[in-house]
């Protein structure tokens, strides 16, 4: 373990078992166990990403543009929005200066902030704020299954029609996955679904992914069917989680995404040497194998900076 490594470790919080599973860490454990560990047992810190911070900012701007009046949610509004979001995340993440600390012209953030307001602008050609009024934004979301799984995440917007049919709808910053990489995304929105349907009591008329890399937009319409589909595959995804947190056996599951890996430097598959485990293990897996889960597909050559090896705004 080289220094910083070290430093890094110590600084961790506490240990503890998981107790409750997002759409992000979901993510984490079936693209890798070992990766799931050091997020939420180990927590071991991340360094900030420019990618994923300007996620956030974008996220934050498209947010609050609804605070406005309809008339006034134009682009120009939006792009004027980029600097101050910004600024408001960096007061509440002083630690965030660190990603342009080597810019003291500020000619690279200039052009992360560019880049920002572009994102904003496209999203002027998929959708008319002007035209919604979002039942809720960034709605944080919890349930607990009748197996005691608890479930929880935040969805972005989620729009109601007069009819009363639910769209649920989720902003990426990245590029649409190729149709046959769309199940990781479109998991994250069934899992929000699932959620939705067992607080409400109604399944949402239609799933909207919107990628404002790429200017598309991913809807999918799921079906009672689905949502149970998708609760078994919670329930065999946290029962390979609590048997990996018994036995401590968490293995490291290498793919490309690895190129986007905060923790290579305590990954075997790099050389490297886990910290200590923290918890307690009692009885390993029956018959010393964790089930495969079948990790998330992606295509998506930014998947790493803003999907499952990126930052996330939830926290287990
Ligand atoms: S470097 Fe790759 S294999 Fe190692 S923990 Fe990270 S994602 Fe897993």
């Amino acid at each position: 373990m080289d220094t910083s490594t070290e430093k890094a470790v110590r600084a961790a919080p506490a240990a503890a078992r998981p107790v409750a599973l997002s759409p992000s860490r979901a993510s984490d454990f079936m693209q890798c166990p070992l990766l799931y560990r050091f997020r939420v047992i180990d927590k071991l810190p991340e360094k900030p990403s420019e990618a994923a911070t300007r996620g956030t900012v974008v996220h934050a701007v498209l947010e609050r543009l609804f605070d406005a009046p309809a008339a006034e949610r134009t682009a120009p509004s939006a792009r004027a929005m980029v600097p101050g979001e910004w600024a408001k995340l960096l007061e509440k993440r002083p630690e965030l200066a660190e990603l342009f600390a080597d810019d003291p012209e500020g000619e690279r953030l200039s052009r992360w902030l560019a880049d920002a307001e572009k994102l904003v602008e496209r999203w002027f050609s998929l959708e008319d704020p002007t035209r919604l009024e979002p039942a809720d934004r960034e709605l944080y979301v919890e349930t607990v299954l009748e197996s005691g799984l608890q479930l929880r995440g935040f969805i972005d917007r989620v729009d109601v029609a007069p009819t009363g049919e639910v769209r649920l709808v989720d902003y990426k910053t990245g590029k649409a996955p190729r149709p046959e990489y769309s199940d990781g995304p479109l998991f994250q929105m069934k899992f929000y679904a699932l959620v939705l349907w067992r607080l409400r009591g109604l399944v949402p008329r239609r799933l909207q992914l919107v990628y404002l890399g790429s200017g598309d937009v991913l809807t999918y319409d799921p079906t009672e069917a689905d949502l149970r589909g998708v609760e078994r595959k919670l329930l065999a995804l946290w029962d390979a989680i609590q048997r990996a947190t018994d036995s401590g056996d968490w293995r490291p599951r290498p793919t490309k995404l690895c190129n986007w890996c905060d923790h290579q430097a305590v990954c075997p598959e790099f050389g490297g040497t886990p910290p200590p485990y923290p918890l307690a293990t009692g009885a390993a897996a029956p018959g010393g194998v964790l089930p495969v889960i079948p990790a998330p597909q992606s295509g998506d050559a930014s998947a790493g900076q803003n999907g499952a090896a990126g930052q996330s705004k939830e926290s287990s």
